[in-house]
């Protein structure tokens, strides 16, 4: 059961890549768990025709499963420190890639021990930060981190923060299952978003407001620091966000009108996500900064309140619930048109909910959003989910500004939203492994990027 907390706007979290980095924590967590805290050696094996063997250094992996083995949260000021703390910790890792042909990409196969057990663990990482634990010691599991769950012996606690409600009844699954529900009453989708994500959270309108509410403000709070100008020794880009607010404060820009300041606000959070900032993969690291600063940028020009603000990221919620329910925002599954894609159709839903727009504006922005994406490949260049994340970012969030208008106008996006979802999967199906997040193709292997890519593991090992 997908939740807008859990699995579509968040983690609250430190790093680049959210599939990467705060999966991979949550996938420690639960191996920390498993072994009661104490552990001695860790085997990490990763399929060598997958993902991880060319990202999982760079794009974080590493960083976040150490962090959860050590029990850190995804937001922990230590993360960047975390493969020096479990070393002094005294865990000794060892990582091998192996000739596995396991069916997902991101698939992590771990065997932990001490002097007195041993304990083993295959999770994937399904993409935004969400996971799947599928065995526990050879026993086939299905667990998504959001409950209590005793295996093993142990007690793995949740790591999600909406528990799961196995109770629950949901009202739609689908797209075109709202659609059937609201019966023409075009009550809207914010107000949808809020019944589903109290039946599937067994929590209260207030609660699923403020929850919402608490994270508008950690965005806000992202982009001011953005803005004032971040450092890491670990980035390609410097700080661009600076220079754009001082030409826009100048009049030196083209006028054009909300998008420079979705603009300014873009780049700032990606340069806070790539100096190790807190961020809200939204929904995911890599897309992180489209539908917040879309939305923020826009709701300041409207000068809406943070609940307005959060009432729109709560439409845009649903609609990623949408995707993540019948196929993923993992790009070494879907190619960035899973994360800059989704980014767009969620950001193009969220506006439309600012200008007060009916239900099917709503999801026909989201429909003319998602159409415009497909094919979009994965190709971070030098494995640093900056080049061209962030100019991604940006056309997912030009693009979501103008399907909303258009959809506000009238324009008919004339194929559903779910339709939509379901050719960008069946693209997916047909995208080579090396435009799905691997580095092995499109822009990551032009000459520069190789030379920036180069240059970064010598800085590395100085
Ligand atoms: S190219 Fe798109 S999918 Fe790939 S890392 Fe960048 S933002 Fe994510």
């Amino acid at each position: 059961m997908i939740s807008i907390f859990n699995d579509v706007i968040g983690p609250v979290m430190r790093g680049a890549s959210s599939s990467h980095c705060a999966a991979a924590l949550r996938i420690g967590r639960l191996a920390r768990d498993l072994m009661g805290g104490d552990i001695q050696q860790v085997l990490i094996e990763f399929d060598l025709h997958g993902s991880l063997p060319a990202t999982h250094q760079s794009q974080g992996s590493d960083m976040g499963l150490f962090g959860g083995l050590l029990g850190w949260d995804a937001a922990d000021a230590r993360l960047a420190m975390s493969p020096q703390a479990l070393r002094e910790a005294g865990v000794a890792v060892e990582i091998r890639y192996v000739d596995l042909h396991d069916p997902h990409p991101n698939t992590y196969r771990l065997t932990l021990s001490n002097a007195t057990e041993q304990h083993t663990m295959i999770a994937i990482s399904t993409g935004g930060g969400m996971i799947e634990v599928q065995d526990v010691d050879g026993q086939r599991v299905a667990l998504d981190g959001g409950a209590r769950v005793e295996i093993s012996g142990r007690v793995l606690h949740p790591v999600l923060p909406v528990l799961s409600n196995p109770g629950a009844t949901l009202p739609f699954r689908s797209c075109a299952e709202l659609m059937a529900h609201d019966g023409g009453r075009e009550i809207p989708l914010w107000q949808w978003a809020v019944e589903y994500e109290k039946a599937r959270g067994n929590l209260t309108d207030a609660e699923v407001l403020a929850k919402m509410v608490e994270i508008v403000r950690i965005l806000r709070a992202s982009i001011a620091e953005g803005v004032a100008g971040t450092t890491y020794a670990d980035r390609l880009l410097g700080h661009q966000s600076g220079m754009f607010a001082d030409h826009m404060q100048r009049g030196a820009l083209l006028n054009a009108g909300v998008l420079n300041r979705t603009v300014l606000y873009t780049t700032a959070l990606m340069e806070v996500k790539s100096a190790m900032g807190v961020i809200v993969a939204a929904p995911t690291a890599g897309a992180c900064a489209a539908l917040p600063a879309s939305v923020i940028a826009v709701a300041e020009e409207m000068q809406c309140s943070e609940e307005d603000m959060a009432r729109a990221m709560l439409a845009a919620g649903l609609i990623g619930v949408f995707i993540a329910g019948p196929w993923t925002f993992a790009a070494e599954v879907g190619g960035c048109q899973a994360e800059g894609g989704s980014a767009a159709a969620m950001s193009a839903a969220a506006l439309v909910t600012l200008a007060d727009g009916t239900l099917t504006h709503a999801t026909g922005a989201a429909s003319m959003a998602l159409q415009s994406m497909l094919g979009l490949i994965c190709d971070p260049v030098a494995a640093r989910v900056e080049i061209p994340c962030l100019g991604k970012n940006v056309l997912a969030a030009s693009n979501a500004v103008s399907c909303a208008n258009m959809a506000l106008a009238g324009f008919n996006a004339m194929i559903p939203f779910d339709e939509v979802v379901g050719a960008a999967a069946r693209v997916a199906e047909r995208m080579p492994r090396e435009h799905r997040c691997t580095a092995l193709g499109g822009l990551a292997t032009t000459p520069t990027a190789l030379r920036l890519s180069a240059e970064l593991a010598a800085r590395a090992q100085m």
